[in-house]
């Protein structure tokens, strides 16, 4: 129990040093990057996303009207599921154009740079990817299957054993 409380008290003072007030953005703007732990993320097991480790951004922060731009880069090493064959891949992310707003709610002082740096993280990392277009000179195990389905989707998976069987008492006469 002690341990789980300081861990969540090291999180709550690590990403309070990424919170941004409104009032200190200039109209020049504020350059603001560091390196966010993986714990931002705080997904299931079983998500087909796994980061690796810490996270890192930089970012240009302006203040135009009631909206928050950011532009930058997000980088970050993670594991992600490839939707074929279920198997995760390692995925180095390097999003060099990064572009996001946020939209301030009315009375809003401040807001979590590491929220945003999640939520984008999550949005661009390819959805249902597929581990050979992601890792160079794989193949995927299942992708044969999938092909193979795709190519002719009326062909049960028995039709070809019937053949078989058929091409086998061929062999007898
Ligand atoms: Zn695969």
């Amino acid at each position: 129990m002690y341990s789980v409380c300081i861990n969540a008290q090291t999180r709550l003072d690590y990403l309070r040093s990424m919170e941004i007030f409104i009032a200190d953005i200039p109209d020049e703007g504020l350059i603001r990057e560091g390196e966010l732990p993986v714990s931002i993320f705080d997904l299931a097991e079983d998500d087909p996303i796994r980061p690796s480790g810490p996270v890192q951004f930089h970012a240009e922060i302006f203040l135009v009207d009631d909206v928050v731009t950011f532009s930058g880069w997000l980088r970050g090493k993670f594991e992600l599921q490839c939707s074929t064959c279920l198997e995760y891949v390692d995925y180095e992310a390097d999003f060099s154009d990064w572009c996001s707003d946020l939209d301030l709610e009315e009375g809003q002082q401040s807001f979590e740079i590491g929220e945003v740096v999640r939520e984008d993280f999550l949005l661009e990392l390819p959805s249902y990817p597929r581990c050979d277009e992601i890792v160079e000179d794989r193949t995927c195990p299942k992708a044969e299957l999938i092909e193979q389905y795709e190519s002719d989707p009326s062909s049960e998976p028995g039709e070809d054993a019937d053949r078989d069987v058929w091409g086998a008492l061929d062999k007898w006469q």
